[in-house]
């Protein structure tokens, strides 16, 4: 297996407790806002990872970082790119197209909106009652999982989980470790018929 497989965040929906905690610590990871308190937030809550809360499972979904990424094959604009071993959107290419969202066979794709100083950016959008003339909308772009890549402490969702339902996986190093367990038990199960 190639050691150059890309990591992911992988829930443990035996652990989640559906306290949306890690949704709020994403939004705030990628917000430029230094907010401590609720009521301090200048923009609303925007995430990049997604609880999903049926009445048989609750655990949040987000992207798996794909090696053969739909998501990134599909768009028109080529602003979905691997760097530092993660699936990034360029913000400032993506057009709101949407092409991406069905692409991904997860759902971790939401369109946001493009905030900058507490406010939403906006821009011309052809006028629903006369298509000759402009509206304005919020700019969107193609929000997902960045692993926090730019974060010195790594991902916030999985630091800030209280019942630590979220772990960054490194598959190589994960697949390597199984197999030592593997060969140990093997070692430990011939020993006993010796
Ligand atoms: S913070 Fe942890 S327990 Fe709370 S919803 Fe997220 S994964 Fe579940
Ligand atoms: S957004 Fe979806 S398609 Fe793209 S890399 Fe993540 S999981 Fe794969």
């Amino acid at each position: 297996m190639s050691s150059s497989l890309s990591n992911f965040i992988a829930a443990d929906s035996e652990k989640c407790i559906g306290c949306k905690l890690c949704e709020i610590a994403c939004s705030q990871a990628h917000s430029e806002s230094t907010a401590f308190t609720v009521g301090a937030l200048t923009s609303p809550i925007l995430p990049r990872l997604y609880v999903v809360q049926t009445p048989e499972i609750t655990v949040p979904v987000q992207c798996r970082h794909c090696e053969d990424a739909p998501c990134a094959n599909c768009c028109p604009v080529s602003a979905i790119s691997r760097k530092n071993g993660a699936i990034i959107v360029e913000k400032k290419l993506c057009v709101g197209c949407k092409t991406c969202m069905l692409a991904c066979p997860f759902g971790a794709i939401e369109l946001l909106p493009v905030y900058e100083n507490g406010k939403p950016i906006m821009q011309p959008v052809l006028c629903e009652e006369n298509e000759s003339s402009v509206d304005e909308a919020p700019m969107l772009f193609a929000g997902k999982c960045d692993l926090c890549t730019d974060r010195a402490k790594g991902p916030a969702c999985v630091e800030i989980c209280p019942e630590k339902a979220l772990s960054l996986i490194d598959p190589a190093r994960m697949k390597r470790d199984r197999n030592i367990k593997a060969a140990m038990s093997f070692l430990n199960t011939s020993q006993n018929f010796s």
